[in-house]
């Protein structure tokens, strides 16, 4: 496993449980010498997130729409790449990882999220998805999931391929010992 894209908050309102996450695990992943992908951001949880694994020495990789420069205040300490929509931003940090994870986050946060969930539903890749369950942030989310179990509406092999954990370094090595399902063999053709 050399790179993991993470998702998280551009919001600078975060309470500081969050922000001292993001931090901590951007330190995880340069302390086992992974590079993070993220959205080059240097506000919010992006911005703590990139300190943390600069300062532990780690890699970074960045990718943001020029249109974003200015709202998400692109991190100046970083290798970045500039691209031209928002498809484009996360096909771009699909390519260059190898899993992703997901800290506490608003709309933009679930939105890549459940996107590569579901593009991991559908056998288009075998990365795998992880949630950082951080001050129980997601239980309601993950709630749900079961929710839709129950009620017939996913499969739980299909709910079963998000990885969850409370504990960075415990969520990492979840990521990093994981096996996707078999596919189909018509879904195997059309991967990303
Ligand atoms: P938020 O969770 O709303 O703070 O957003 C977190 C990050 O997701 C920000 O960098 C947003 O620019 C980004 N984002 C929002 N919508 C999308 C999208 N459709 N595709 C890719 N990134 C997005």
């Amino acid at each position: 496993m050399k790179s993991i894209a993470v998702f998280c908050a551009s919001s600078i309102r975060s309470k500081e449980i969050y922000k001292e996450a993001a931090y901590n695990c951007g330190k995880a992943l340069a302390k086992k010498n992974i590079r993070l992908v993220y959205g080059g951001a240097s506000v919010g949880l992006m911005g703590a997130l990139a300190d943390g694994a600069l300062e532990a020495g780690g890699d970074v990789i960045g990718v943001l729409p020029h249109f974003l420069d200015r709202r998400e205040i692109a991190h100046k300490k970083i290798e970045m790449i500039r691209v031209k929509s928002m498809h484009e931003r996360k096909l771009k940090m699909h390519e260059l990882s190898d899993a992703c994870l997901t800290l506490p986050g608003g709309f933009g946060t679930m939105e890549e999220f459940f996107e590569m969930l579901t593009w991991a539903q559908l056998g288009l890749h075998e990365k795998p998805n992880a949630i950082l369950n951080v001050n129980g942030f997601y239980d309601s989310l993950i709630n749900q999931f079961d929710v839709m179990v129950m009620e017939g509406l996913l499969k739980e092999k299909h709910r079963d391929i998000l990885l969850i954990d409370n504990n960075i370094d415990a969520l990492i090595d979840k990521v990093l010992n994981y096996k996707a399902p078999e596919v189909k063999e018509w879904l195997k053709k059309k991967r990303l």
